[in-house]
């Protein structure tokens, strides 16, 4: 059966476009019109750019039609609506940023735009990057495509969604403790959180500022590696960017497992891992073993308190980050305002969604002045913990498999009123941002009611070149990036 354009994965359609055999401009009608048939049941945007993305898809085929351009150009992709994009509205999913037109592109549109790909729009997200479901937008919840009675993971849901349902061909999207991960792996697509410091975070609204980072999420682990390619080196806007020369990451497909040996934690097998979850994962694990590698058991004894220092960490940068809506310099402003405080107190509170406000009153509380020992600096201390756990664990491995998720996508609403229950899902993402790990999360089969499951892979440091080896290997024995949700 022929597929339809909107189906495609990058690489497939830049040889189309390189052959000439199809424009970018038809890429796009079709992206779009997929968009119109399904987007009223996903939600998927929160803003189209329907004018910019069909300019930049003429301006690709000019491009193209000189023999120029990139993998990219005329690839209608998604944007998670934390980065700014000049002169079109970033919210961050939340009313305080409703009419934000940033003035600059964050670093990573740049490098989009340097290629001339093409922005279809906006994605959905929780407000500030703050949820792991994608309830937590202002603009509304996104609905998981393989069962929209479900979340489709945050807070990169939007993204996860859109390339899920063919609603652009790749996305990118940010991840502070599991936020492309997660997602991906509740979708049933690829998701990559680079190195941190390995892509920029200019321009990229702040949540927590030491675990930020921007990352693909596309059908496949190819196209993973071509996307990471583009967004990824050095920029001096960045104090936190790595100045190290980075790989041509396509270069790493196709390697055979032989030199790997891949490390199973088991503090990542625990109670309460749903066992359609742990059935999938060991089956990958025996396949890449199949491939060639190694396995062996490796240990990170201090797994267990990830989500307690991730969730005093994120929120006391978060209550300083977010400190700078006022009210004052841009975004929302209450007209409620009688004095300057007033004014301060109400325009956060009618601008910051429920979410948000726990998080900027856990945060500012775990850096209050006699607390700040016992709660964030005892939090910094644990992560370095955790960081030595991984250090010791590299020594022994190549590379860590967990799941990405102990369960699949729960159902809209089921944890809403019980943030503690949603906050220990994340117990699978969050070491690799404490650690500033790469981790790349990839279909690996579906539960009996036909919900996807993700497998994570860790890398060492800067090692994003193996663990695309590996997801790639694994992907080429096996069929679960191929399957779509019926959506129409
Ligand atoms: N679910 C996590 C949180 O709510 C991670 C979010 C993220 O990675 N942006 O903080």
């Amino acid at each position: 059966m022929d597929k339809e354009l909107y189906q495609m994965t990058i690489h497939e359609l830049y040889r189309l476009l390189r052959d000439k055999k199809v424009s970018s401009q038809e890429i796009l009608h079709s992206v779009f019109s997929r968009i119109d048939a399904v987007e009223e049941k996903t939600h998927a945007y929160i803003a189209l750019t329907r004018d910019v993305a069909r300019q930049q898809a003429r301006d690709a085929d000019e491009k193209l039609s000189k023999n120029e351009g990139g993998y990219l150009t005329g690839i209608p992709l998604g944007i998670k609506d934390i980065l700014c994009t000049t002169g079109i509205a970033t919210t961050c999913g939340s009313k305080i940023l409703e009419n934000f037109i940033p003035p600059y592109d964050a670093t990573v549109i740049q490098k989009l735009k340097s290629q001339t790909a093409v922005f279809t729009g906006k994605t959905n997200m929780d407000e500030f990057a703050m949820g792991s479901s994608n309830e937590n937008s202002f603009f509304g919840p996104t609905h998981n495509p393989w069962d929209p009675d479900r979340v489709p993971g945050g807070s990169s849901g939007g993204s996860a969604v859109a390339v899920a349902a063919d609603e652009c061909i790749a996305a990118l999207g940010t991840d502070t403790g599991g936020s492309i991960r997660q997602p991906a792996s509740y979708c049933g697509v690829v998701g990559l959180k680079p190195t941190y410091g390995r892509v920029s975070r200019f321009g990229l609204i702040a949540y927590a500022s030491s675990l930020d980072q921007v990352g693909p999420v596309t059908k496949d682990v190819e196209d993973a590696a071509i996307l990471l390619n583009a967004v990824s080196g050095y920029d001096t806007n960045d104090s936190t960017s790595i100045n190290r020369k980075v790989p041509d990451f396509t270069k790493a497909l196709g390697r055979d497992l032989q030199d790997l040996t891949i490390g199973i934690p088991k503090q990542y097998f625990i109670e309460g891992l749903d066992p359609a979850v742990e059935q999938a994962v060991w089956n990958a694990i025996r396949e890449i073993e199949k491939q060639g590698a190694v396995l062996k058991d490796v240990n990170l004894p201090h797994t267990e308190c990830a989500v307690p220092v991730y969730y005093l960490i994120a929120t006391a940068e978060a209550s300083s980050n977010l400190a700078r809506y006022d009210g004052v310099k841009y975004g929302y402003r209450s007209s409620n305002e009688t004095s300057l405080l007033k004014m301060y107190e109400q325009t956060r509170s009618e601008g910051f969604g429920p979410e948000v406000k726990r998080r900027i009153m856990l945060g500012t509380y775990a850096l209050s002045a006699g607390y700040y020992d016992a709660y964030y600096k005892k939090a910094s201390q644990v992560r370095t913990l955790i960081q030595q756990d991984f250090v010791d664990a590299y020594t022994r491995c190549d590379l860590i498999i967990t799941p990405t998720a102990p369960t699949p996508a729960f159902k809209i609403g089921e944890k809403a009123n019980d943030p503690l229950n949603m906050y220990l899902g994340d117990i699978f993402t969050v070491p690799a941002n404490l650690a500033g790990l790469p981790a790349i999360s990839v279909p690996c089969g579906f539960t009996d009611a036909g919900l996807p499951i993700g497998l994570q892979i860790i890398g060492n440091l800067f090692e994003e070149e193996k663990m695309l080896q590996c997801a790639y290997c694994h992907e080429q024995h096996t069929q679960w990036h191929l399957q779509k949700p019926s959506l129409v």
